[in-house]
């Protein structure tokens, strides 16, 4: 059996989709799946997150969280300030792995794009501060997440989540020190952009996901997603990279270990 991580669900959405929790981390440890970072995208479901990697995480499988504020969450941004002392009253708590999702998304809505700057610069800031991983959702945005991750780089350390961009931008963000994270998407047809992301980049500069429910890899595409299926997007990249596939397994899985370990991802 594979050792995976899956290094960003939605446990909580998943559920409200019809799976419950328990039979999602029964079916995650099925296919080999070690450790899940339960996803916060605003105050009330980064509470939510902690409550879950308390009540779930055993010896088989640990539950990690994040606490953020996602970047169409556009009514939580007056909560910023709650959310960040959320995180710092946490900051002990070794369950605690990142902070986000955060970012830049101008496809959903780019009415809000100071607001969202505004949010982002600030959770940066307590990323370099408090030592913290940042998990970045980027969408329609290259140009400005780059140039507003370079403002604080050397401070704010992190990940890309579910990488949808091409390999040029990946390349800038491994080079600012972030990891990039592959999810479903690497394996659909017509992601030949990301795909050569995923051939060219160095092994050691990647993670992988499932953002579950959403995104589900084939032969599940369309359908809901869930953690068990990290396996399908592991089985992508064993198809892309030249290196052998227990090579490929254990150094996919070694970045995420020490990404839950709030270590930075350093190129050289
Ligand atoms: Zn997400």
């Amino acid at each position: 059996m594979y050792s995976i991580i899956d290094t960003h669900c939605h446990l909580d959405i998943i559920q409200e989709q019809g799976l419950e929790v328990a039979q999602s981390l029964r079916n995650a440890k099925e296919f080999g799946i070690k450790k899940i970072v339960q996803i916060g995208i605003d105050l009330e479901s980064s509470i939510r997150a902690k409550g879950l990697s308390e009540k779930y995480s055993d010896e088989e499988l640990e539950v990690f969280y994040s606490i953020g504020c996602h970047p169409t969450e556009t009514h939580e941004f007056p909560k910023k300030e709650e959310i960040l002392t959320l995180i710092r009253e946490n900051i002990l708590d070794k369950r605690l792995c990142a902070i986000g999702e955060i970012g830049l998304d101008y496809y959903h809505d780019d009415s809000t794009k100071a607001y969202q700057a505004d949010v982002l610069h600030s959770f940066l800031d307590a990323s370099g501060k408090l030592s913290l991983p940042v998990v970045i959702h980027s969408r329609d945005a290259a140009e400005d997440t780059v140039s507003l991750l370079k403002e604080h780089r050397d401070k704010a350390f992190g990940v890309i989540h579910c990488f949808t961009y091409d390999y040029p931008t990946a390349k800038k963000l491994v080079d600012l020190g972030y990891y990039i994270s592959f999810s479903g998407i690497l394996a659909f047809k017509n992601a030949r952009d990301i795909q050569e992301a995923a051939e060219k980049l160095p092994l050691e500069s990647m993670l992988i996901e499932t953002d579950a429910p959403f995104l589900a890899p084939p032969p599940f595409r369309g359908k809901r997603n869930e953690p068990a299926y990290t396996k399908f997007v592991l089985e992508k990249m064993f198809s892309l990279r030249k290196e052998p596939n227990a090579e490929v397994e254990k150094i996919l899985y070694n970045n995420s270990l020490k990404f839950t370990q709030r270590k930075a991802y350093h190129h050289d």
